[in-house]
């Protein structure tokens, strides 16, 4: 554990962290960073052999997850504190990466705030320690958006445990979790906010089963997940029977403040292709300029108002203002990811090799708008719970879940 507290200023919080890593990171992993090799880096980052002690060490020392309790594997700061420790982290990349976001940022925190006191001690710190990987176990085929209208089926049996059946889809990095967060339709008399059930999955019990989906940028990191047949027991159950959706909510917010952006006011994604601009000679056209502008000014707004969140609640609370950061930090990304290739030789259309990061981001750029919630879904958010204007009507909003029009 390393001693860091709110009070320890900013410069000798980032000196610890600095001296921390210089300690324990893998020399191979530490020379990489300070060559600015950043592809060695990437692969030491996930070889498991390379990288797992690391981890550890990062975990032990309350680094990996520093706004927990203590006794959960973190260092009971604030937001705020935690971010000047994500940074110094980053100059190294040595913070948990994408693949532990669902960890870290939605199973963790809805575990601490809901979770049994088993549940807490079972999973916490093995999260934080890098022991445990989690995916979420939410959207269906047929619920995405409109994620109440889930039909996956939970199901008491005698002995007071669950048997699940059903399928879910988008399911990120689930080929690779130990345990996913999983909502499921407990009773489906109930209209269909009030019958739903959280619990916490064991990706190794029998019949759950992932399939990979295969991405147009190459990557798989999304699964249609199985569940035949699958036995749970009472004890992986968060929150009240038919409480899972006040639940699933609170991770959603979680999940939307942690797509927001980082609360730090400094040069970002907008310069960086403004510097390649330059690099490749776009920047001679005034109509370039004038957009790489546009696009760096409006990453300093969404900065700011990430540090203004952070600043007004203290530790950016989750509320339903993180769809406004969410959906401005979404567009800019779409918007840069599509402007990328107007700065590159050929458009980024034509390269031999590894396929270039400009044209990766590009093809990968929707999901932005989509995962999370999407776009549209956060503009309904903003407009019916922050500027109180009426809600879509559902004349079906009371009848049971198993009675409503479904297509
Ligand atoms: C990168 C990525 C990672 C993801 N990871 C996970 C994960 O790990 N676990 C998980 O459970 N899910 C995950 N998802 C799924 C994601 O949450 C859903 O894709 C998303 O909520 C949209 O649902 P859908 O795909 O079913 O689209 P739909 O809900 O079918 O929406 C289709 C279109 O209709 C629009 N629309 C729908 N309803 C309304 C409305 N009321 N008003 C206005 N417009 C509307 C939508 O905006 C969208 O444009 C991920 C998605 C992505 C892209």
């Amino acid at each position: 554990m390393i001693a860091l507290t709110d009070s320890t200023p900013p410069t000798q919080l980032a000196a610890a962290v600095h001296a921390f890593v210089e300690e324990h990171l893998p020399a191979a992993w530490l020379a990489a960073a300070r060559a600015d090799d950043w592809v060695t880096v990437t692969r030491l980052r996930e070889d498991p052999d390379g990288s797992s002690e690391w981890w550890e060490r990062l975990g032990a020392a309350g680094l990996a997850t520093p706004t927990w309790p203590v006794e959960y594997g973190g260092l009971g700061v604030s937001a705020d504190t935690a971010q000047v420790v994500k940074e110094a982290l980053a100059t190294y990349d040595a913070g948990r990466g994408d693949v532990d976001f669902i960890s870290i940022a939605l199973a963790g925190p809805t575990i601490l705030a809901h979770g049994t006191p088993e549940q807490k001690e079972r999973h916490l710190k093995a999260i934080a320690l890098g022991k445990e990987r989690w995916c979420q176990l939410f959207s269906e085929p047929g619920a995405g958006s409109d994620l109440a209208g889930l039909s996956t089926r939970a199901e008491r049996q005698p002995d007071g445990g669950w048997l699940v059946n059903g399928q879910k889809v988008w399911s990120s990095y689930a080929h690779l979790a130990d345990f996913g967060i999983l909502m499921a339709r407990s009773d489906p008399s109930l209209p269909k906010h009030r019958g739903i059930t959280y619990f916490l999955c064991d990706m190794r019990a029998p019949g759950v089963e992932p399939r990979p989906l295969r991405q147009m940028n190459g990557d798989a990191e999304f699964n249609e997940v199985f569940l035949t047949d699958v036995l749970l027991p009472d004890s992986a159950r968060v929150g009240e029977v038919g409480a899972g959706w006040a639940i699933g909510i609170a991770t959603l917010m979680n999940e939307r403040s942690g797509l927001s952006g980082r609360p730090g006011v400094g040069p970002g994604r907008a310069d960086a292709l403004l510097r390649r601009a330059q690099e490749t000679g776009a920047w001679e056209s005034p109509v370039v300029q004038d957009d790489l502008l546009a696009l760096v000014v409006r990453e300093r707004a969404n900065q700011m108002m990430t540090v203004r969140a952070f600043a007004e609640s203290g530790d950016a609370a989750p509320t339903a203002e993180g769809s406004v950061r969410k959906l401005a930090n979404s567009t800019l990304l779409e918007d840069l990811a599509t402007y990328g290739p107007e700065v590159e030789p050929y458009g980024g259309t034509a390269w031999s090799g590894e396929l270039p990061q400009v044209t990766y981001d590009f093809l990968d750029m929707k999901k932005l708008s989509i995962a999370g919630g999407t776009s549209e879904i956060q503009r309904n958010i903003i407009g019916e719970r922050l500027l109180g204007l009426p809600k879509d009507p559902d004349p079906e909003k009371d009848l049971p879940f198993e009675d409503r029009t479904r297509s």
